[in-house]
């Protein structure tokens, strides 16, 4: 499957459909679900066009790779739920049918500010 172009995150990226950043750098954007799961839910997506984890792993450059881990460590201490600033958090990333990805360009989502329950249904 080739990357969309078109996918919602893509635009985010180009800057056409406007996002409530919480943190940018190289590697990755940062911005809340705009449809929050628990009472913190941020979406941490790297600048590069790849559609999910396996697409990532398989091409990504090393630093890109890093720059995406590094990111949702930032993300989450930016947002007071780090191990170090807080309670802690899920970090997860849904992959194609089966994982439930609904958006084709690969983002992590991070739940936080309470417990966040069950890990699966
Ligand atoms: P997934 O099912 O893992 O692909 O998750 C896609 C997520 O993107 C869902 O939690 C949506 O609520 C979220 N989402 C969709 N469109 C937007 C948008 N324009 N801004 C922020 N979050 C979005």
């Amino acid at each position: 499957m080739a990357y969309d172009d078109n996918n919602i995150f893509a635009k985010v990226l180009r800057g056409e459909i406007p996002c409530k950043k919480i943190y940018e750098d190289d590697f990755v954007l940062s911005f809340y679900d705009i449809n929050p799961q628990k009472k913190i839910h941020a979406l941490v997506i790297p600048k590069g066009k790849y559609i999910d984890l396996d697409d990532f792993s398989d091409k990504a450059s090393d630093d890109e790779i890093v720059g995406l881990i590094k990111g949702v460590n930032k993300v989450a201490k930016k947002l007071g739920i780090s191990v170090e600033e807080g309670n802690g958090y899920r970090a997860l990333t849904n992959i194609s049918e089966h994982g439930g990805q609904e958006v084709p360009h690969l983002h992590f989502h991070v739940f936080g500010g309470e417990k966040v329950g069950k890990m699966v249904e």
